[in-house]
């Protein structure tokens, strides 16, 4: 790991998340200043760099973070899907209902450039962060039956306490016809998930899930997860139908998509 690497884990792992949000947006681009070049290209911002920032708390990802907009390998995996898939794209120039929980900084300011003229149609929501529209827990979500389009859920399933209730709380809200983006990290290695809810501990939480807010580990069922909501629950793995030059073009990393549908 080179020296920029050592120094983000560092930066990451010691200063805390809410001010690293704050100066993020001003600091990074300003390192994005000694990576300039063509080799790499953000299909969310249209930037073009020499390479990626390193980025992770643990094990730190080359060629990972986008100095302009902030985005990570799966931010641009799943933007170019959504803007190149025909359904999805048309769906979202329609500006349905969406409501985007925990929202991706990078992925926000895309939706709201494209809800111009009906920005009153994408909701933030989040637990607590001041940015967001509204503000509760996924497992009781205050919004009525068949009210939403799209549902937009990125890395959260992990982290409640029921998961289950979470999803029947999202296939509840959504409309029929409607689709959801639910991506989770995901243990290919795994069959089943691995969840124990005795360990409270942040300390022991980040030494066996990864993550000291993590709550479990999902494995190759995690798709089932979401089908026992009531989905209809598609897995896709994207990155996979491209060329070794693409995928390295836009470092997309190879997260698996997770696209939910209501019938
Ligand atoms: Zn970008």
């Amino acid at each position: 790991m080179g020296f920029v690497g050592k120094s983000i884990r560092l930066v990451l792992n010691t200063i805390p998340r809410s001010v690293l949000q704050r100066v993020a947006g001003w600091a990074v681009p300003i390192l994005g200043l000694f990576y300039s070049g063509k080799s790499r290209r953000c299909p969310i911002c249209h930037s073009e760099k020499r390479k990626f920032l390193p980025y992770g708390y643990g094990t730190v990802r080359e060629d990972a973070l986008c100095p302009n907009c902030l985005s990570l390998e799966r931010h641009r995996l799943l933007w170019f899907y959504l803007m190149n898939n025909d359904a999805t794209r048309e769906t979202i120039k329609k500006q349905p209902t969406t409501l985007h929980i925990a929202p991706e900084v990078c992925l926000m300011r895309e939706f709201r450039k494209i809800y111009a003229s009906k920005p009153q149609n994408y909701i933030t929501a989040d637990l607590c962060s001041p940015l967001a529209d509204m503000h509760f827990d996924v497992q009781d979500i205050p919004l009525e039956d068949n009210s939403v389009d799209i549902v937009i859920c990125n890395h959260i399933l992990e982290h409640v306490e029921s998961d289950s209730k979470a999803l029947s709380e999202l296939y509840r809200i959504m409309r029929p016809g409607g689709f959801g983006v639910m991506l989770a990290p995901v243990d290919y290695s795994r069959e089943t998930t691995f969840e124990d809810d005795s360990i409270t501990d942040p300390k022991q939480r980040a030494e066996i899930f990864g993550q000291y807010d993590h709550r479990r580990i999902y494995g190759k069922d995690y798709l089932n997860r979401l089908s026992a909501a009531g989905f209809e629950a598609e897995e896709i793995d994207y990155a996979a139908q491209f060329t070794d030059y693409v995928r390295t073009l836009y470092s997309f990393g190879c997260d698996h998509l997770y696209i939910v549908r209501k019938g």
